[in-house]
């Protein structure tokens, strides 16, 4: 009985250890403003963000866009996308040179009502890139996503009401001629509580292109995905030393 019993417990474990290794793992770091000076829950310092990408350089991590999210290439685990909510103008002025400098990539998420304006959302607002500055972007470094038309809630909407928000987000890119890869980042990470609803938003995405979407979650994803519409992401803030951004992209989160 003991012998069994030992041999089942082998068995799960390495059933359980293969189970591990075969799954491609990939992080996904959420960012939202870049500032020269300041730092807070939002606002990474571009030093910070410099010392951030080398260190998943040195760590041998691979930058890769949402294009690339469900390769093959993905086996080594060691795979990272830098996304970026709200589109501001400061990625442009003080993402983009580093991002370049360290060969990186990032996508962007459009607010797509407020393109050109400012984040009046929030309560500290920051001027958001226009449509002309959208399409001037390097493509070689920024790959633009969906994040609404007018960055609500979408547990505080009804599905029909979910449908034209996004129906719109995807006009305003084919009016201004920019491509889009179908990739959608909930605004503050809201999504409905209730299953059937939520079963009900994702096939309205699907409908409409949408292969993926984004929420934070803190948690580092396995491919392949059991449901491409709740990816999760690591919620990057400008308040984390490095040890503590090291230990985030170690782990999913901080412990
Ligand atoms: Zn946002």
């Amino acid at each position: 009985m003991l012998l069994v019993i030992v041999v089942l417990v082998v068995f799960v474990g390495v059933a359980f250890l293969q189970l591990r290794k075969s799954g491609n793992r990939v992080r996904i770091l959420m960012y939202h403003k870049v500032d020269p000076s300041r730092r807070d829950m939002l606002t990474v310092t571009t030093e910070q963000l410099g010392q951030q990408l080398e260190h998943l350089q040195k760590q041998g991590y691979e930058f890769i866009s949402v294009r690339n999210l469900s390769d093959v290439s993905l086996s080594t685990g060691k795979g990272v996308l830098i996304t970026f909510d709200d589109a501001y103008v400061n990625n442009l002025e003080y993402a983009y040179p580093v991002l370049k400098e360290h060969k990186a990539k990032a996508t962007l998420f459009v607010p797509s009502g407020y393109a050109g304006q400012t984040s009046q959302w929030d309560i500290a607002a920051e001027p958001l890139l226009s449509p002309e500055q959208l399409q001037q972007l390097d493509t070689d470094v920024f790959e633009l996503g969906l994040h609404s038309h007018t960055h609500r809630h979408y547990g505080k909407l009804s599905v029909v009401e979910i449908e034209e928000d996004l129906r719109q987000n995807i006009q305003f890119f084919n009016e201004n001629n920019l491509s889009f890869i179908p990739a959608f980042a909930y605004p503050y990470g809201g999504r409905p509580k209730d299953k059937t609803f939520k079963r009900e938003m994702q096939q309205a995405m699907a409908a409409l292109g949408i292969r993926f979407a984004f929420r934070i979650g803190n948690r580092i994803n396995r491919f392949p995905l059991s449901n491409p519409y709740e990816i999760q992401r690591i919620d990057i803030r400008g308040t984390d030393t490095l040890e503590d951004f090291a230990r985030k992209v170690k782990w999913g989160k901080q412990f």
